[in-house]
């Protein structure tokens, strides 16, 4: 499964978000808790059309989807350098699918910030600078071998000096590699070098209890948002503390709770949606009368594979998919009415599977 790794300095509130996560996914009932690495939360991934799928077709049981977060410890300042502590931390970051990066925003003395004040730049800095240092390394030994054949006019590797040289002057203006403009096929031409900087990335301010309502008019946030837009990040604003709060509430609690403070959505569901779609993770869905469920898929996966999600015999005997998009669904009010309308497709083997779509699949066992 795909997993979003949490990073930041200490003290920024990782800790106090991750646990916010893993009590989320505790009122969660539908994964083996026994199995589940301390590191890793697993969150439901909050979405209104299962609701209104669930009142439509009123199933014995409904079902949303999940995906991970994983919490990663270790030193990040001199990780790039770094023996033990500081090496597990890049090694942890090379095995997530995606990385958010917890920003200090709030203030309060009580709370030892490890440079002394508040400053969100420069923490971010710290960190994309360590994973910036640890890709440079593979890079200029990559491009060393590369650059030699390149010059022999090997054509393969004029190629790929090419990619590897916008990387480093990326990297010489202190920017990560997914700043930089690259096309699929460069892309894949770099792949192999797992570089740190190029998993998509998103950041979350932490923001103090009383500036949640009101996180525009927040300096802080607004720094963290001009440094993101550069690289084209998104950036969620939390208030860990409140999260953490929230996350061991009922959904009507939770509602009249928000309403309190003032907030539409609270900043752990606006995360969790957000690492879903940085994943590149979308949701089909399953609606009987028994259960309504959501499914998550890869985008660009086709109607065998999604099918395999379900079950591997559905993806072996795969035949066809009958589908319909949510919003005709919706719109017609039950599954007779939209194929009467003409909105219930079949759908074949190289039918790429869309967010939204309600699906039952046809299969041979
Ligand atoms: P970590 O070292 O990044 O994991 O940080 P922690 O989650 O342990 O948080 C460090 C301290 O900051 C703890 O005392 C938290 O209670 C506090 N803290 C975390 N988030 C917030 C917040 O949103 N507001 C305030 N006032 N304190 C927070």
């Amino acid at each position: 499964a795909l997993t979003a790794g949490i990073v930041g300095l200490p003290n920024v509130g990782k800790s106090t978000l991750f646990n916010a996560i893993t009590k989320a996914g505790a009122l969660a009932a539908n994964y083996p808790f026994a199995t589940i690495d301390p590191n890793v939360g697993i969150v439901e991934v909050p979405d209104a059309r299962l609701d209104k799928l669930t009142e439509l077709v009123e199933p014995k049981k409904t079902v949303a989807t999940s995906f991970e977060f994983t919490d990663i410890a270790g030193i990040v300042q001199g990780a790039s350098q770094g023996e033990g502590l500081g090496n597990k931390f890049l090694s942890h970051i090379r095995e997530v699918d995606a990385i958010t990066q917890v920003v200090r925003c709030f203030e309060d003395e009580n709370i030892t910030h490890v440079a002394g004040k508040v400053d969100p730049l420069s923490d971010i800095e710290v960190i994309n600078l360590e994973l910036i240092l640890a890709d440079l390394e593979s890079v200029d030994k990559r491009y060393a071998k590369v650059s030699k054949l390149a010059k022999q006019k090997d054509k393969e590797s004029m190629e790929e000096a090419a990619v590897l040289e916008k990387v480093k002057e990326a990297f010489a203006n202190e920017m990560p590699a997914r700043s930089v403009d690259l096309s699929d096929e460069e892309k894949k031409i770099i792949k192999g070098l797992s570089l740190l900087t190029l998993k998509p990335a998103l950041y979350v301010a932490n923001v103090a209890e009383d500036e949640v309502a009101d996180a525009d008019n927040n300096e802080y946030v607004q720094q963290v948002r001009d440094y993101a837009a550069k690289e084209g990040a998104e950036v969620i604003v939390v208030c860990a503390k409140i999260e953490e709060e929230i996350a061991q509430l009922d959904d009507d609690e939770k509602a009249m709770f928000l309403e309190e403070l003032g907030i539409e959505e609270s900043g752990l569901d606006k995360l969790i949606k957000a690492a879903y779609s940085l994943l590149g993770l979308a949701t089909y869905f399953t609606a009987g009368v028994q259960e309504v469920r959501a499914w998550t898929f890869r985008k660009g996966m086709k109607a065998p594979q999604c099918a395999g999600v379900i079950h591997s015999d559905f993806e072996r005997g795969f035949i066809r998919a009958e589908t319909i998009s949510f919003e005709d669904l919706v719109a017609y009010g039950s599954k007779p009415a939209a194929k009467e309308a003409g909105r219930l497709r079949l759908e074949g083997k190289e039918y790429v599977v869309q967010d939204g779509d309600v699906m039952e699949f046809l299969f041979n066992v």
